[in-house]
């Protein structure tokens, strides 16, 4: 298998069983159909998906890797860690996880009080409606309830006037660790990367304290090419991935056919100077 920069690797999506629309199955249809040459599925805090995502993907001839998304607390601010190529049945992996979604309902019971305030009712109730997995209630299924009773015109909108820092359905979090997310990873015989980090105004000396602590607790990847990045942005991450020495990755962030804006395989290809994080698991992908 080409291993170099420009294989259509697709190593960031979303399913039900996260917050994600499709199932695990649809989205291993639509990557293959789409030209994706190595896929990973990575729902939010969750590994109930993997075996449904490599067995859906063995059965379209697509290379899987194991994925997940892990929410991190740091700097005050919320920071995503990938995960790839792991054991997904690993011990402290799932414990962690499970730990780690543990307060998102009493959380979205708060998000809904919060919206209860000022004039939206039901939300939380709502929100169930949109959910696939109860223990993973996000505020994405919040702002599909809100876009459907006419609250607001799309998911953005929800986010800005509803879901957001200071707004009235926002309710602050104590996620993992970035020790605890990294080790876990790590552990369980994965790579860890730092999801789309152009998402998270930090500043340089910010930036810079979450690369240098990931990789102090054996981070070794940085998301390049993602939907949530401008093309500005692919060329400030390139930098940072050759800086650092860091592992590149390419991933659509996919969650939805309605609402996102880059589709599965659909990204630019990796800068070719880079080192992909795939060629570190060519003894994970599996066929
Ligand atoms: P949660 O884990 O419940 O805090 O929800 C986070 C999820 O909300 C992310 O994974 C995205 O799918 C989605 N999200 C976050 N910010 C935005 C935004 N500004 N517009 C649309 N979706 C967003
Ligand atoms: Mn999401
Ligand atoms: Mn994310
Ligand atoms: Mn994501």
């Amino acid at each position: 298998m080409n291993l170099d920069p420009t294989l259509n690797a697709d190593l960031h999506c979303h399913s039900v069983v996260s917050d994600g629309t499709l199932t695990p199955e649809a989205l291993a249809a639509r990557a293959a159909a789409a030209g994706v040459e190595l896929w990973a599925l990575t729902d939010h805090d969750e590994v109930a998906g993997q075996l449904r995502a490599r067995d859906a993907a063995r059965a379209q001839g697509l290379p899987y890797v194991t994925g997940t998304e892990i929410s991190v607390s740091f700097a005050g601010r919320v920071v995503h860690i990938v995960g790839l190529g792991f054991d997904p049945l690993d011990e402290a992996l799932v414990q962690g996880l499970r730990a780690t979604r543990g307060g998102r309902e009493a959380r979205a019971r708060e998000m809904a009080a919060g919206l209860a305030q000022v004039g939206i009712k039901g939300a939380y109730e709502g929100a169930l409606h949109y959910v696939g997995n109860p223990e993973l209630i996000s505020r994405t299924h919040f702002a599909r309830f809100l876009v459907e009773h006419g609250h607001c015109a799309d998911v953005p909108e929800v986010f800005r006037r509803y879901l957001t820092e200071g707004k009235p359905g926002f309710v602050p979090h104590k996620w993992a660790s970035l020790r605890d997310a990294v080790g876990w990873i790590t552990g369980a015989g994965g790579v860890a990367v730092i999801a789309h980090p152009g998402r998270y105004d930090f500043t340089p000396t910010e930036e810079y304290a979450l690369i240098t602590e990931f990789m102090g607790h054996g981070g070794r990847g940085i998301e390049v090419v993602t939907g949530s990045h401008t093309t500005a942005e692919y060329v400030k991450y390139a930098e940072t991935a050759l800086e650092f020495d860091l592992l590149a990755s390419r991933g659509s962030d996919f969650h939805s056919p309605t609402e996102s804006r880059i589709d599965l395989g659909a990204l630019p290809m990796l800068p070719g100077k880079l080192t992909p994080v795939w060629s570190a698991l060519a003894d994970r992908i599996q066929h």
